[in-house]
């Protein structure tokens, strides 16, 4: 008989992690795992591979099938959990069956947002989170001419330039007064544009939509800005960031803020209940990383079991490897963002070679590393990360 039962509800890296923790940590519980996805666990982070090439959906898989049998994880697909019930220590699914629990984690993550924009629902118009968009968005490909992405952002530009490389005119249009916000300073934003463009994909910032603009079958056929502008393309994918998968919690009583609040032991304010991953938000904070979502499952889960284990939330890193280049940042990485103190005894270190788009930036407050950007060349990212914050 299993000691206990361990109900997980999303099968992406922070579920998965929390099985694995929980495994190692009880030979004998029950773990089952329930997810909407209709596919075995991916490798979310590398969805745009899928849009390079459609051979590469089946290389995306973390574990073959029997791998979960042998682990003893009952993993049921296609299965959509509807609502909690705390007092019944169970979730309901979509079916209406219930599934009782001793200890429940939420590892339900995030879906893509669409903002109420006309035309936003017109065929054409896509978003990327899934397997199955992937799949979807590559098979319209080779049909279209013309693609659009909006959202200058790291799922953004991959998305982009796997859109250019399969010969589609590409262009971005972002928001913001530059790319890659969190992860670039204004100079090095300034070279990378220049790099996006010299690859191929033209570029407009401070771009705000006004509506999709149809053709005479309702499908997409572009887009008009606020400035009067049009672009045409048959091909939009929106990347305007995520929102958090919470929608099944409403009426249960367990805290939500947007995102499922936990403590640093990935408590949710109701017993019993954990939260993990881009579901969840610590201290206010929230990255929305494959890294962190791993790290978050497996504390989540071990306290699931009876441990009482603290998860620090890190300095995030990112690391980027689009438009032909690499990318590494973490920390503060732009002077704006110092204290007045911290800005009195800052030291900078940048080099820089535009014809390369090369470009590397170091902030040092006293003689402490407060962050850095490399562009380009990123060898030393592991141990300026290491360095961040110590002196
Ligand atoms: C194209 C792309 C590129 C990315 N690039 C990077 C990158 O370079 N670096 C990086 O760190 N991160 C990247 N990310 C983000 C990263 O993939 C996420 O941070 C990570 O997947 C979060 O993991 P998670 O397990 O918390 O949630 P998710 O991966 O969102 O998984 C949530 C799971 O919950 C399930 N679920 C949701 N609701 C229900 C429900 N009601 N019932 C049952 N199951 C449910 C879903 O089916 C899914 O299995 C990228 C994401 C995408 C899409």
């Amino acid at each position: 008989m299993p000691s206990h039962t361990i109900v997980i509800i999303g099968s992406s890296i922070a579920g998965l992690s929390a099985a694995e923790a929980a495994r190692e940590k009880d030979p004998d519980c029950r773990i089952i795992i329930l997810s909407e996805d209709s596919h075995l666990p991916y490798f979310r982070q590398r969805l745009c591979e899928v849009l390079h090439n459609r051979e590469q959906a089946g290389k995306l898989y973390i574990h073959p099938e029997d791998w979960y049998q042998e682990q003893g994880f009952d993993l049921r697909l296609n299965e959509k959990v509807t609502r909690v019930l705390p007092a019944e220590k169970a979730v309901m699914l979509g079916s209406g069956e219930r599934v009782p629990y001793d200890s429940l984690i939420l590892a339900s993550g995030s879906y893509s947002f669409l903002p109420p924009t006309k035309g936003f629902d017109l065929t054409g118009v896509e978003t990327l989170w899934t397997m199955e968009d992937a799949l979807r968005i590559e098979s319209r490909i080779g049909r279209a001419k013309r693609s659009i992405v909006i959202g200058g952002g790291v799922l953004g530009l991959e998305a982009a330039y796997a859109l250019h490389q399969r010969g589609l005119e590409s262009r971005i249009l972002e928001r913001l007064p530059r790319l890659m916000m969190r992860q670039l300073d204004e100079r090095s934003a300034e070279l990378f544009t220049a790099l996006v463009e010299h690859e191929g994909t033209h570029v407009a910032t401070q771009a705000y939509i006004r509506e999709i603009i149809a053709d005479d079958e309702g499908r997409a056929a572009g887009m008009r800005l606020e400035d009067g502008s049009e672009f045409p393309a048959d091909l939009i994918l929106v990347s305007a960031g995520v929102r958090a998968n919470t929608e099944f919690l409403s009426g249960t009583g367990v805290e939500v803020d947007r995102m499922v609040l936990v403590d640093h032991q990935m408590r949710t304010n109701v017993p019993g209940i954990f939260a993990a991953g881009d579901c969840a938000m610590m201290d206010q904070r929230w990255y929305g990383l494959w890294m962190i979502a791993r790290q978050q499952g497996a504390v989540a889960d071990e306290n699931a079991a009876g441990g009482s284990k603290e998860y620090v939330m890190p300095v995030p890193p990112y690391m980027v490897k689009t438009m032909g280049t690499q990318i590494a940042s973490a920390g503060t990485i732009e002077e704006a963002n110092l204290s007045p103190e911290a800005l009195e005894q800052l030291h900078r270190d940048i080099e820089e070679n535009s014809g390369l788009f090369q470009y590397a930036k170091r902030l040092y407050v006293g003689d402490t590393l407060s962050g850095f950007i490399l562009m380009g060349d990123t060898k030393a990212f592991s141990s300026l990360h290491k360095q961040l914050g110590k002196e």
